[in-house]
């Protein structure tokens, strides 16, 4: 039997994005599904084997053709493929791998999103000349991906590369969700971003184009920084600063060859990296100044492609 295909997918609080992929020409389809995250999300992983089953059967392709199914989760997972906690999704502790294999029949392999995605990208996109990348994306929080000769770092209890967490700060009067008030996400995050714009924006009465938007967002304060606005510039430098130290210290333990930024706020393109450039070139251990940072660039179809990646690299072992 050839094995010539493999299923991505990526599961998020709204919706569950797919991808059927074939050795010889790539992509044949992406879509996605909604999240239902009712009765604590017990019909996500059915209604996720029900659809590949049914876009597999659309191809023409017998379950028995597909090598496995690569599979990115909010939460941290453990080496079996069980997430301990996704809120997102209403989950508690669930072996993955597990369900999702009983219910397709085929292979599953499992990791968190933020590590999935790292390795999409040191595949198919920013970092596909590399085999050692570490990923950030700018959102909500801050996300983090190692990878290391071209394999997933996870960590002993899945933890590894939640460079969010990372205590770059200097206690601040704002708690981190996970409880800490000096993580790397306080300041570095698109929600920081927007928090040290209003902040500034209460604290001072300089004049400020920020002033005009009704609801301001990440985006506006970029937009009003590369006007050249002054609060606007140094809210985008704080959390510049933040995240520039935090890749220093990140080269300093792994020495990744390249650093890749995505999520929403890296959209700011070098408006955001250069400052983090100015600010990692400064801080970091001399030998390691010329690492590259650059704009990750499969958006979020970087979990689907890892979730491929993932199947091969688990078929080779
Ligand atoms: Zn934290």
């Amino acid at each position: 039997m050839n094995r010539n295909y493999a299923i991505g997918a990526d599961v998020g609080g709204t919706s569950v994005k797919l991808g059927l992929y074939s050795e010889q020409a790539g992509w044949l389809e992406k879509w996605e599904i909604p999240t239902r995250t009712e009765e604590r999300g017990a019909h996500i992983l059915p209604d996720t084997a029900e659809s590949i089953q049914t876009v597999c059967a659309q191809h023409g392709i017998e379950m028995d053709e597909v090598a496995g199914i690569g599979i990115g989760v909010p939460g941290p997972v453990l080496r079996d493929g069980t997430v301990c906690g996704c809120v997102n999704l209403g989950w508690d502790t669930v072996n993955v791998a597990e369900k999702l294999g009983k219910l397709t029949g085929r292979p599953v392999y499992v990791a968190n999103d933020a590590n999935i995605a790292a390795l999409g990208e040191q595949w198919k996109g920013a970092g596909s000349a590399y085999q050692s990348v570490v990923l950030l994306t700018l959102g909500t929080g801050v996300g983090g991906g190692v990878i290391l000769d071209g394999h997933i770092v996870t960590g002993a209890i899945g933890a590894a590369g939640e460079v969010g967490h990372m205590p770059v700060l200097s206690a601040s009067a704002v708690r981190c969700n996970c409880g800490k008030t000096d993580c790397l996400e306080i300041a570095g995050s698109a929600t920081g971003v927007l928090r040290c714009a209003r902040q500034l924006l209460e604290e001072r009465s300089t004049p400020s184009a920020m002033r005009g938007y009704r609801e301001l967002t990440a985006k506006d304060v970029c937009d009003c920084c590369a006007a050249g606005d002054a609060l606007a510039s140094e809210c985008i430098a704080r959390a510049a600063d933040a995240l520039g130290k935090a890749i220093a210290n990140i080269a300093c333990v792994i020495n990744p060859e390249a650093f890749l930024f995505g999520g929403g706020m890296a959209a700011a393109g070098d408006l955001l990296l250069n400052p983090i450039r100015r600010v990692f070139r400064e801080t970091v251990f001399p030998p390691l100044r010329g690492t590259p940072i650059v704009r990750a660039s499969l958006g979020n179809e970087a979990g689907i492609t890892g979730g491929v990646r993932l199947v091969q690299i688990s078929q080779d072992r």
